[in-house]
């Protein structure tokens, strides 16, 4: 492998951590807008500058104060995913520090890292935080799931400090540079051996873009078959 590639490798950097909660719930959520009923994916946030604060806050290793939640209620589509009557929220967090250093709200201690204490602590502020749009959600709650950063790193070896995105997409890591500029697109430095997947572009996500990238290239015609194709018969 050339050094070039293994040096750039050593230094591709993973992105922000995320964490997910599952609530069941034994109602529908009990939104105060009512026409979030009908809707299967909710973000919340107070607006832009909110969720750049979060972000801020934990690129610098605390936890957000006010965290943008994605709100997933997948049965609005399906209804088969909960039971008649009842609700659940798929809830995405994906403003938090793989290695918490504090609190911007001041409230909780992380002093023992994303332990259960802290994991609850967390997901208790995002469900308050639903719940002021949301009035009586708590009340609603009959199970809670929790995959912290810390969970999703030791579930997924490709999820590098609790990043599920597979690396950070900003600029110098995205297009053109991932994952790395001397080994950039989907071939490697092995002849004939392709690299696919979220660290490669065009990033991360079930779309499976690199994949169909990758193999629209192999089957391409070659430069003789295209010249062939091309000659007069
Ligand atoms: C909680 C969560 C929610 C998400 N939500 C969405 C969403 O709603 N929409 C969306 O588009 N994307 C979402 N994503 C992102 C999406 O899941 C990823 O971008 C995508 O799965 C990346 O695919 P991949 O094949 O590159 O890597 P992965 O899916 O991470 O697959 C890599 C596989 O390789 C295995 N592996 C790694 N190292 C080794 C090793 N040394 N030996 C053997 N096996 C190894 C891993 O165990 C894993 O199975 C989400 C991710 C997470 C974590």
């Amino acid at each position: 492998m050339p050094a070039a590639v293994t040096d750039e490798a050593a230094r591709f950097r993973p992105g922000r951590a995320a964490m997910q909660l599952h609530v069941a719930l034994s109602g529908p959520v009990p939104w105060r807008d009512p026409a979030l009923a009908a809707v299967p994916l909710v973000h919340l946030s107070d607006g832009s500058g909110s969720t750049a604060i979060a972000c801020a806050e934990a690129e610098a290793g605390l936890l957000p104060r006010r965290p943008t939640v994605v709100v997933g209620q997948q049965h609005v589509l399906d209804p088969s995913r909960v039971p008649a009557g009842a609700g659940a929220l798929w809830l995405q967090l994906q403003e938090v520090p793989f290695a918490p250093a504090g609190d911007a709200a001041g409230e909780l201690d992380p002093a023992g890292g994303w332990d259960a204490t802290l994991a609850r602590g967390y997901a208790d502020r995002v469900l308050d935080r639903l719940g002021a749009h949301a009035p009586g959600l708590r009340e609603l709650v009959v199970g809670l799931d929790v995959i912290t950063p810390a969970d999703l790193a030791a579930h997924n070896p490709n999820a590098l400090a609790g990043d599920p995105y597979g690396g950070s997409a900003e600029l110098d890591q995205n297009f053109l540079w991932r994952p790395l500029l001397a080994a950039s697109g989907h071939a490697t430095p092995v002849p004939r051996l392709w690299h696919i997947g979220a660290s490669t572009h065009p990033g991360p996500g079930l779309a499976g873009a690199s994949g169909h990238l990758v193999a629209r290239r192999l089957l391409a015609p070659t430069p003789r078959e295209r010249l062939r194709r091309r000659a007069p018969r």
